[in-house]
């Protein structure tokens, strides 16, 4: 092992990596000893003392990865295969939902995983799966062979995640398999059909936006339905229906969907008349929703006051870095502030982050300013995560990224 390269972090830098904190940035890294190339390394304190195994790579946005922290485990070939099978094995519950209620959840859940950059999802019979740093696509064949022995998938659909695309120097790229070898698809792929809670909803296999669906607030959606009986419901960016088709099973009296991408919007409304016809959500549903294709902040600016007992603003990533997160703040604040005018007294209001770089404890200060802005009082009934199946791995704060708050708003 004499010719393994060796990373020396300077001192006073190791100390969250012995946590296993698992990303380095250049700063950390003592000049003399950064490679010459992308390698796999031994990461040493400037005492020498072992802190990890590592993946450089100078073209990545974090430079070095740590994966090992056992010195006799060197992340090879088979640490990947076997990190892989780790992480699918600590999903079993959701294989053995016999009745298959829910078919639909992540496997892979990036480093919260031990697995840098990597997401997985199982959808029914295919998987997908999102790259997001270059060891993670350098390894990718390892990957899709450990996934294809475990499980057997129908297929499997491989892309890169576009939004880190230009910082990790990687291609937009989409890759299907069939049983472990690459193809490529010569008609447009069938729609599948996936199940959450007992509920259906469609997507097309593929890359992209229409292509997916968000597990992460599946108990979520569950938790919304103690709310919303009778009640009329806005559901502010809806995406393909997770909330309104719970809204709708529990007895909503109404839902108004929002969502500013036309397609999500006629997606809800298939899933609303999926389930319709397979019987799990009640023949009157289709008359108790209504889907708009519109933006949230003007719909929220230019709705009556008093007409929704509960209102669900779970928009997309509004602080992509942390150089936006000021305005990021901005924008939640204006949300909820609006949100709160208008909803009636006494309304529920679920509300979510799903920028990691806004924390929890941010997330509930911004709440606050919206609510001394609007006047009200708010009460928080209910502090939720990300479901089980996107865990937080306690020394990566950066995998908590969703955070969602029930507020009762008292005028
Ligand atoms: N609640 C959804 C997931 C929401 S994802 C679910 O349970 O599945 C975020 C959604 O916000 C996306 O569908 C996106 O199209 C939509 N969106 C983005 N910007 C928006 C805006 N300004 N107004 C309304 N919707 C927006």
């Amino acid at each position: 092992m004499t010719d393994t390269a060796q990373v020396v972090i300077k001192s006073g830098k190791e100390k969250n990596l012995l946590r296993h904190h698992p990303w380095v940035f250049s700063g950390a890294i003592e000049d003399s000893s950064v490679p010459a190339e992308a390698c796999i390394c031994r990461v040493v304190t400037s005492e020498q003392r072992f802190i990890a195994w590592g993946a450089y790579d100078p073209e990545s946005h974090i430079q070095l990865r740590l994966l090992s922290w056992k010195q006799d485990v060197l992340p090879d070939e088979k640490w990947w295969r076997e990190t892989v099978r780790a992480s699918v094995i600590r999903r079993r519950r959701f294989f053995e939902d016999k009745a298959s209620e829910t078919t639909a959840f992540r496997i892979i859940h990036g480093e919260a995983d031990m697995l840098p950059g990597i997401a997985a999802d199982v959808y029914g019979k295919i998987v997908r799966i999102i790259l997001s740093a270059r060891i993670a696509w350098n390894m990718r064949s390892v990957v899709v062979s450990a996934i294809e022995d475990l499980l057997h998938p129908q297929m499997i659909i491989l892309n890169t995640d576009s939004s880190f695309c230009a910082i990790e120097h990687l291609h937009e790229v989409t890759e299907y398999y069939r049983q472990g070898q690459r193809f490529t698809p010569t008609e447009k792929l069938e729609d599948i059909k996936i199940r959450e809670s007992g509920l259906y909803y469609s997507l097309t296999p593929g890359s992209g936006q229409k292509s997916g669906f968000y597990c992460d607030q599946r108990e979520n959606r569950i938790r919304l339905e103690q709310y919303v009986r009778d009640a009329e419901v806005l559901d502010g960016c809806s995406y393909t229906g997770g909330f309104t088709l719970h809204a709708l099973r529990t007895g909503a009296r109404h839902v108004q969907a929002v969502d500013s991408s036309s397609e999500a919007v006629h997606r809800l409304l298939s899933n609303v008349n999926l389930n319709v016809e397979l019987g799990t959500l009640d023949p009157d549903s289709r008359d108790r929703v209504d889907a708009e294709k519109a933006d949230i902040f003007e719909y929220l600016r230019s709705m009556p006051r008093n007409k929704y007992d509960v209102i669900i603003l779970d928009p997309p990533k509004l602080a992509q870095t942390i150089k936006a997160l000021e305005n990021a703040k901005k924008a939640y604040k204006e949300l909820n502030r609006t949100a709160m005018e208008k909803i009636k007294d006494g309304g529920i209001l679920v509300t979510c982050s799903c920028s990691g770089s806004l924390s929890r404890e941010e997330f509930r200060t911004v709440l606050a300013w919206s609510a001394k802005d609007a006047g009200v009082e708010v009460q928080v009934l209910e502090t939720l995560g990300q479901a089980q199946d996107h865990p937080v791995r306690l020394s990566f704060p950066e995998s908590e990224y969703l955070k969602v708050f029930i507020l009762r708003v008292i005028k």
